[in-house]
This record gives structure tokens, sequence and C-alpha cells, in this order.
């Protein structure tokens, strides 16, 4: 059931949101149950969604059990088809999903369209990859025999994505899992069910089989997932999520030895070496902090500024946060959108009032804004305590804490000195130094003068804490595929 004045926004827009579960096409949840979902401009529910319950889950694993033969035997070009014909779909209705995105989750609108091109392009780049699965024929090194190696499905794949890219983290996982030839159930943010389901219809659409991708939206996550973890069919796990769940999930597979995939959380560092062209690194500081209103796992967490630039770049920065436009994602001149929810805002709130205690100085912002909604002014900080919490936390918000450091070997013990590692950011004119540093970072990612890093032709993911596996580029597709070597003689 969605909201009379939403639903008819949604209507223009040519869109279709069930609010059912989707386990092989939309059903109501076993136990009648539903949960609301908030316009994080407004505080106000939105949408009354089905909650799956633990026999829900089990239906949709066995929807993607049933259905895994037929689409594994799907030939290759025409999976790279429906695929296609997915992207083509979404970048289509881009502006419609995108307004859902910005409803559910709060973004700027300009945001939500960069993530629905963004979560698009992995239907593109995996319609291309579904026809080049390769394998190997070799001869062993006695002679012996031959050995021919290929790559098969995993399974039934079990993902579960978080709120901050509703779009973008499920795609980034069915895309290459539907180009492997697997099935799967999805379990999305409670907070952001709508655009899940929506992608749902448009792949029916586009023509993937009734129970090959299912999802079911519950505020149920603990009870449903250790009961699919321990089901013999799901064959694997991935998960895009905080460290602290993905610690839980990884507990659960091991009992079962379940494969599992983990993008979890980041504490990214954003360096401006000393020979740093300033306006590039200016820029590149406010797309790397901002986009996403700072809701990002790759958004830049600490700043850590050569000394000789540290003052220069603390108050073009503050200038820069100071002008923008904060509010409702879908005012058209809006930049910084809300937070997700009331728990957010209140933990960025008091990552910033610890720092000050500690002694950190505020240059812009600093503070929650009147409601109703969830709303943080773009902030900025200087004189940062080493040990501040800001610097150890992931803030998931619109605020950049600034520390100088006075040579190479400092900064680069300061952005390494955390057990997150997914992506680092490198400002340097001496492309020298740069690569030195880049090289030097235990991350899986670096933007070297660069501030973004997702691309769907490139392996996301992170090392330490912040993960195991990696999404997109051609890596990507073999997170859905086991190995299998065959030993010939003849
Ligand atoms: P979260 O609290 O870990 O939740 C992520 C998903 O896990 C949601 O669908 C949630 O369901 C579910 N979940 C929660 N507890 C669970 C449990 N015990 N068993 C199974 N599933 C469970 O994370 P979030 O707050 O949604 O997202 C923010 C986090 O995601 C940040 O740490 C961010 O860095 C990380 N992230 C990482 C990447 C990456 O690629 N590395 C990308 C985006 C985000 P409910 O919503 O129903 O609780």
């Amino acid at each position: 059931m969605i909201k009379e004045d939403v639903a008819h926004a949604l209507a223009d827009l040519d869109i279709t949101v069930p609010t059912g579960l989707w386990i092989a096409g939309e059903c109501p949840s076993s136990d009648g149950t539903t949960f609301g979902v908030v316009d994080p401009a407004t505080g106000e529910q939105i949408a009354l969604v089905s909650s799956a319950t633990v026999a829900d889950a089990q239906a949709a694993v066995a929807a993607a059990e049933s259905s895994a033969a037929a689409w594994r035997s799907v030939p290759p070009r025409q999976k790279g088809e429906i695929l296609r014909r997915t992207f083509e779909l979404m970048i289509e209705r881009r502006e419609a999903l995108a307004r859902l995105i910005t409803l559910e989750n709060g973004k700027a609108l300009p945001d939500a369209i960069a993530e629905v091109t963004y979560a698009a392009e992995f239907f593109r780049w995996y319609s291309e990859e579904a026809v080049r699965i390769r394998g190997s024929f070799e001869t062993s090194p006695s002679g012996a025999n031959r050995i021919i190696v290929t790559h098969e499905p995993v399974g039934v794949c079990f993902l579960i994505t978080p709120w901050n890219f509703p779009a973008a983290m499920a795609t980034r996982k069915i895309a290459p899992a539907l180009a492997a030839g697997c099935t799967m159930v999805l379990k999305p943010a409670s907070e952001t069910p709508l655009t899940a389901l929506a992608i749902a219809a448009i792949l029916q659409e586009a023509g993937v089989p009734s129970g090959v991708v299912n999802v079911i939206p519950s505020p149920r996550a603990g009870a449903i997932s250790s009961v699919l973890l321990s089901t013999p069919s799901v064959r694997k796990l991935s998960f895009t999520g905080s460290t602290e769940v993905g610690r839980v999930l990884l507990r659960h597979s091991a009992d079962h030895v379940v494969n599992a995939s983990m993008e979890l959380g980041g504490n990214a560092p954003f360096l401006v070496l000393e020979h740093a062209d300033m306006n590039a690194a200016v820029a590149g500081a406010m797309i790397a902090k901002l986009r996403n209103g700072g809701e990002a796992c790759t958004a830049a967490n600490r700043f850590y500024v050569h000394r000789s630039l540290a003052d220069e770049f603390s108050q073009r920065l503050a200038h820069e946060f100071n002008a923008l436009r904060v509010g409702p994602g879908l005012d058209s001149d809006t930049q910084i959108g809300p937070l997700v929810n009331e728990s957010t805002l209140s933990k960025v709130s008091s990552l910033v009032e610890q720092a000050v205690a500690q002694g950190a100085r505020v240059v812009s912002g600093g503070r929650a804004l009147e409601g109703p909604g969830y709303f943080y002014a773009p902030t900025v900080l200087v004189d940062v305590a080493s040990d501040a919490a800001i610097l150890r936390q992931e803030i998931f918000g619109p605020v950049a804490p600034i520390v100088a450091f006075d040579d190479e070997a400092e900064a680069i013990r300061l952005a390494n000195d955390t057990e997150y590692g997914l992506v680092a950011y490198v400002y340097s004119a001496d492309l020298a130094a740069g690569l030195r540093v880049s090289e030097a970072l235990e991350v899986g990612m670096v933007g070297l003068n660069r501030a973004v890093v997702s691309d769907p032709a490139a392996p996301f993911g992170g090392v330490k804490q912040s993960g195991i596996g990696r999404e997109g580029g051609s890596e990507g597709i073999l997170d859905y595929m086991e190995c299998k070597y065959i030993a010939v003689s003849w």
C-alpha cells in the first residue's frame, strides 16, 4: 500500500512499485504483516510493505531452487540480451526510479539520478560478460593427462543489501549472479525496500523468468538469515552492509560452509600530499565527502592534509560547505538531502559533539538543522584529536574532520591505522609520490587525483575488515561461480 499522494506522483512516472513480497511474482506475507517506509525529508510514512516471515523466506528459496536448472540452461547470449533489456528499461525510467530512491532514502535527486545510472550500468556490463565466461584446457606437466577448467553457477544465492544505495547495491549483485546463471533471494534494507521491488518488476518485464529473482523485504533479518544460511540449497551469501553485521553473517556461514562475499564498512582516508593541486584537492574533497550526502561506504571519512596546505584547504572547504543548499531531496535546488533516519542523525551529532569536547574546532556547520526530517549541516572540523571517535568510526554524514601531517611516512601511518581497508584518496601533483603512497595504503581501492572509484567495469571491494571478494569488473562474476577442474586421460 502506498500513500495516496505518493502513489499519484509515481503513477504519473510510469513505474510499477510492488509493495508485496516478490516470490515468483507479487504476493502478501504469509502472516499478513507489513512495515512502514518513511520519507526522511518529512519523517512521514509513505508506504506499507509486506514483511516476509521465515516461512516466506523459505518459499523464496524454494522458488529460486525450482527455477535454477532452467535459468542455468538459458544460452549465455539470451541471458545477455535480457540483462541488456533491463539496462535499457532502467535508463528509460531513470527519473521515476530516482524519485522513488529519494522518497525512501532522502538523498538529493541528482545523487539519485546518478545512482540509477550506475545501477543500470551493472546490467549493461554483465550483459557483455555473460557471453565471456572462460575456461581453459592444458596438458599437465607430466604429459599424462589434460586439465580442463570450467566455471559453473554457484547455485541459489542469498543477497542482503543496505539502504544507502538501494538500487546500485542490489544490481551490483543481481546482474553478475544472473549472468553467471544463478537464481536468488534478495533481502533489501528495511528503510528502502521499494526500489528493490521496483527493480524486480523491471527484471520481470525484461524477460527474467518467474522465480529467478525473488525479493523479501522484512525487518526480521536475523531470524531469516540464520534459517536461510542453514538451508542446504543456499550456496552463496553476498552481503553489503556494516562490518558488525558482516561478522555475524560470517559466523552463521561458517556452520554450513556457505560461500560468502562481504562488502563491509569503510573509514576512507583522504590524503592531500605536499605538492597537491589545491583546486583539484578541494573539488575532489567535495565529491569524495558529499556524494550521497556522506552516506557512502566510500565517503572520505578522515582528511590528512600536509601542514603547509592545511589552513588553506580547511578554509576553502568550509567556504564550499557553507554555500551548499540542504533540503528535501526532491526540491529542485537541493544539493544535500536529509540523513536516512533519526538514529543516523543522532550518531553524526554525537560524533561531532565528542570531537569538539576533545578540542576540535568547528569551521562550518556543526549542528543538526531544524526538522521535520533528519537534516545535518555540512560540517568542517579542524584540530581533531588523534584518538577522536570521529576518526575511527564511519561518520555516514556530511562531516569532514581535518588533521595536519608533516611527512609522507606519517600520512601513511595515520591512514593505515584502522581495521578498515575499503578505499583511500590521494591528491598529489607529483605522480611518483602519489603512486608510492597508493602502493603503501592498506586498501582495496585508491582514487589517485580522483574522487570516485565506483565503476561497473572495475573490481570494487575492500581488504582487512572492509570485506572479502570483489563486485564489478570481470572479477565480479567469479563470486557467483565455482571453478571445476576435470582431469582427462584418453
Ligand atoms: P546494516 O545495518 O549492516 O544492514 C545491512 C543489511 O543487513 C540490511 O538489509 C539489514 O536489514 C540487514 N541485517 C541487519 N542485521 C542483520 C542480521 N543479523 N542478519 C542478516 N541481515 C541483517 O548496514 P546499513 O546501515 O543498512 O548500511 C550501512 C553500512 O553498509 C555501512 O557500514 C556501509 O559502509 C556499508 N556499505 C558497504 C558497502 C561496500 O560496498 N563495502 C556499500 C554500501 C554500504 P534491516 O534493514 O532489516 O535491518
